[in-house]
Formats: C-alpha cells, sequence, structure tokens
C-alpha cells in the first residue's frame, strides 16, 4: 500500500513538473491577467455588482475562467495517451504490419508516433504544443479543442469589459487638440465618482490587457479552426503528411494503387463524435480504430512501411524559389504563412534561391526538413534542419529524380 502511495505521489510530482516551462507559464500568465484585469474593471469602474447586470456579468468573467483552466489542465495532465510500453498486437501475425519502436520496446499502434519530447509513442499524435508541455494526441484532444475554442470567446468579453472600461472613464477626460490628444488623468471628472479612481496604473494595466485579449483572440482562434478541421476530417497533421507522400510515391512509380485514408469515416458528424463525447472520454481504445468500408486495419501502417522501404519518399525533394530569412513568423510570404507558423520550439532555416531542400514533413504553409548542402559545405556543418514557408519552393519534378526503385517496382508503361 505503501509502495503505491508513493507510486502515485511520484507520478503527480512528474506531472507537475510540465507546469516548469515557459509554454504553460506565459499561457497561465496570459490568462490570470486577462481574467483578473477584467474582474477588477468591472467591478470598480464599468460594471459595478449591485446591478443585476453587473452581477451576471460577474458570473459570466469566473464562469469564463473556470472553464478556459479546466480544459487547459485536462489537455495538460490527461494527456495525448501513451502506447503502453512492450506493447504488441493481439494477433501476432500482425507485428508484420507494423513499426518497432526501439526506445518504448514496443510495435508503434496504428496512429500513434514517437514524440521525441514525451519520450514515448503518443496515441493519434498530432502534435507536440509547447503551449501545455504535452502531446496532442487521442485522450485530450477534445479539451485541446475546446480550450481553444474557449479562450478566444473569454478574450472576446474581456476585451469588450477592457475597450468600454477605458471608454466609459476616459471619454470627458480627453481633449483633442489639432493634431494632438490629451488625456487628464489628474482628476476623476466623472459622475458619479468611483470608489477608487481609475489611474493611470489601471489605465496601463487595461491597455496592456486588451493587447493580450486581442492577441490571443487572433493566434488561438485560428488553431481553434485548424484543430476543427483535423477532427472532422479525422486525420491528423502527421497523417495528412503521411497521405501527401502516399500519393507521391504512388504518381512516381506510376502504381495501380489508390491510397484511401482508412479513418475519414465520410461523414464529419461521424468523425466529429469519435473525439467529442458526452462522457469526455474518446471513443476506443487508442489502440484499434474504426476503419472505413474497403480498407484494413492497417492500411496506413503498411503504407507506412511501403515509405520507409522506399528511401526516396521518406523526404520529398523541393527546389528554392524565393529567399526566406529564417524568421518565425515572416511579414513578406502572406497572410496564411504568419499566422500558420508552427508553435514548437523547432528552428526555421534560411533559404536561398536555388538551393535544394528534402522535406519530411510536413502543414498546409510549412514544410520540415533538410537542406541539400554542397561537399564545400559539408565539412563544419553537418545537418541544416528546420522549418520553412511551403510558398517558397516548388518540388522537383519526378523526373530528374536517379534514385533506384524500390526491389525494382516501378512500372513501365
Ligand atoms: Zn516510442
Ligand atoms: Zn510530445
Amino acid at each position: 500500500m505503501n509502495a503505491l502511495c508513493s507510486v502515485i505521489k511520484f507520478e503527480n510530482l512528474q506531472e507537475l513538473k510540465r507546469l516548469c516551462h515557459w509554454g504553460p507559464i506565459i499561457a497561465l500568465g496570459v490568462i490570470a491577467t486577462c481574467s483578473t484585469v477584467a474582474m477588477i474593471d468591472s467591478v470598480l469602474w464599468y460594471w459595478p455588482l449591485h446591478t443585476t447586470g453587473g452581477s451576471v456579468n460577474f458570473i459570466m468573467l469566473i464562469n469564463w475562467t473556470v472553464m478556459i483552466l479546466y480544459n487547459y489542465f485536462n489537455a495538460m495532465f490527461v494527456g495525448p495517451g501513451f502506447v503502453p510500453l512492450g506493447w504488441k498486437p493481439e494477433n501476432s501475425q500482425d507485428i508484420m504490419y507494423l513499426q518497432y519502436c526501439k526506445v518504448c520496446q514496443a510495435y508503434k499502434a496504428p496512429r500513434s508516433h514517437h514524440c521525441r519530447k514525451c519520450n514515448r509513442c503518443v496515441m493519434k499524435m498530432d502534435h507536440h504544443c509547447p503551449w501545455i508541455n504535452n502531446c496532442c494526441g487521442y485522450q485530450n484532444h477534445a479539451s485541446f479543442t475546446l480550450f481553444l475554442l474557449l479562450a478566444p470567446l473569454g478574450c472576446i468579453h474581456a476585451a469588450f469589459i477592457f475597450v468600454m472600461t477605458m471608454y466609459t472613464q476616459l471619454y470627458n477626460r480627453l481633449s483633442f487638440g489639432w493634431n494632438t490628444v490629451k488625456i487628464d488623468m489628474s482628476a476623476a471628472r466623472r459622475k458619479p465618482l468611483p470608489m477608487v479612481p481609475f489611474g493611470l496604473a489601471a489605465f496601463a494595466a487595461t491597455l496592456f490587457a486588451l493587447g493580450l485579449a486581442l492577441g490571443t483572440t487572433i493566434a488561438v482562434g485560428m488553431l481553434f479552426f485548424i484543430q476543427m478541421k483535423i477532427i472532422l476530417r479525422n486525420k491528423t497533421s502527421i497523417e495528412s503528411w503521411i497521405e501527401e507522400k502516399a500519393k507521391d510515391r504512388i504518381q512516381y512509380y506510376q502504381l495501380d494503387e489508390v491510397f484511401v485514408f482508412p479513418y475519414d469515416m465520410g461523414s464529419r458528424w461521424e468523425n466529429f463524435k469519435q473525439v467529442f463525447t458526452w462522457s469526455g472520454v474518446p471513443e476506443g481504445d487508442g489502440l484499434e480504430w474504426p476503419i472505413r468500408e474497403g480498407c484494413h486495419q492497417y492500411s496506413l501502417t503498411i503504407e507506412q512501411l511501403k515509405q520507409k522501404a522506399d528511401k526516396r519518399v521518406r523526404s520529398v525533394r523541393y527546389k528554392v524559389i524565393e529567399d526566406y530569412s529564417g524568421a518565425c513568423c515572416p511579414l513578406n510570404r502572406g497572410v496564411k504563412t504568419f499566422f500558420t507558423s508552427p508553435c514548437t520550439e523547432e528552428p526555421r532555416i534560411q533559404l536561398r534561391r536555388g538551393e535544394f531542400v528534402l522535406a519530411t514533413r510536413g502543414l498546409r504553409y510549412w514544410l520540415y526538413g533538410d537542406k541539400i548542402l554542397d561537399d564545400s559545405f559539408m565539412e563544419g556543418v553537418s545537418r541544416i534542419r528546420g522549418w520553412f514557408p511551403r510558398n517558397c519552393v516548388e518540388k522537383c519534378p519526378c523526373d530528374t529524380e536517379t534514385d533506384s526503385t524500390p526491389e525494382g517496382k516501378k512500372k513501365n508503361r
């Protein structure tokens, strides 16, 4: 019994360590700042508690904070669900369809991938999110997405309070000159006078919180739409890339195969119900997945094995057609590239026109891969690897490839 207790405590402590990282510290800091300032602004200056509207407003603010934190901590501490160490499929013959993870000493269950940060194989891995310092996957997909929905909604409410507080507190202290705006912070001229005057510190805090709230609304709101797309198609970012490579492989070898993504049930509602359930626990066990008709339980893992055997499409070759500075959120690469910059700690790489890169994975507007270095370069640096915008590069035509075909399977037409 004692041993059990110590295990539980140890595990809990391990989990609490997830908080000691810049992601959760910043995220929780933003949540705390916006909700505290919104509550103080409401109670003291904009909407006092003795009015009915003021009370409802205050309860709503508390409600947002509680719901946001609940889903945030759920996403962080429940985690994505890891494939058990040493896992094997029930039917021992099925291991021929699966890859083996040496770190976890287990077969990689369908849809699972090994995360280097978590150091475990993650069920239905989408990505490792630094903001929750955990992976987004099978078990926490719903709470993660709910957090992405609730955070912008709460921020919009808070932003409304901030703007209205500043407006009502400042509008008769403002004086407009020919080309100047003066704010007289020395005296509160508003009637009836508030209990605590709206001073410079309150003004600065409100303005700062407004900036945070608007920034969060835009950035997190975009992530919400990306995650909803993933859920409604039942296709994670990693699986989208596998599908892309599958199409590339089939096109290159001019095969008669058609790759059908096996987990998209064909109806958005069906896909949605797999992730969002009333109990909060997603359908299934995270190891075996419902598949669409005509597909095999291991359709995707078989495709992954084929891709692994085919060295050429483990990475797709791209030619750089426009320079890229290596900036995290480049301003000159279009709005979508700017806002969909991958939120990971992985580096970006600088690109020059005419260079070549081998992409090993990608998002809709970004790719991740290695620069193909000249021999002269090879001596000092071993690898230049990182993210770059998709619109800086173009896929090299298949004909220029010189790699040999796997198992001599290429068809002549
Ligand atoms: Zn693993
Ligand atoms: Zn991870």
